[in-house]
């Protein structure tokens, strides 16, 4: 079953795997985002929208540009903007006891 662009989750073997070389990232309760490969640069990464924090509110911040990708193939599979400190984002949390109901 898919369940993010490049990720899909094998119920029968409670994993998740990557859509695009079929590795498998980690179990399916699992934070694949923490099994995945991570980058993170300042907020100006995520693209030409993105100005720096300092020109737009006058002072710095601690905020990044997170991204994820396949360990295997290097896709990109999310990205996130949080504080430098901050723990990674648990987007996708399976049930999967209901998933056997
Ligand atoms: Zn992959």
């Amino acid at each position: 079953m898919q369940i993010h662009r490049y990720l899909e989750l094998d119920a029968a073997a409670e994993a998740i795997s990557c859509t695009e070389c079929g590795t498998t990232i980690c179990n399916a309760e699992e934070n694949y985002r923490k099994h995945s490969a991570m980058r993170t640069g300042p907020i100006t990464e995520a693209g030409v929208p993105f100005v720096p924090p300092e020109d737009k509110i006058g002072r710095k911040t601690d905020l990044e540009f997170r991204e994820f990708f396949c360990p295997e193939c290097a896709v990109l599979l999310q990205t996130e903007f949080a504080k430098e400190d901050d723990p990674i984002i648990h987007d996708i949390e399976i049930d999967l006891d209901s998933l056997s109901e």
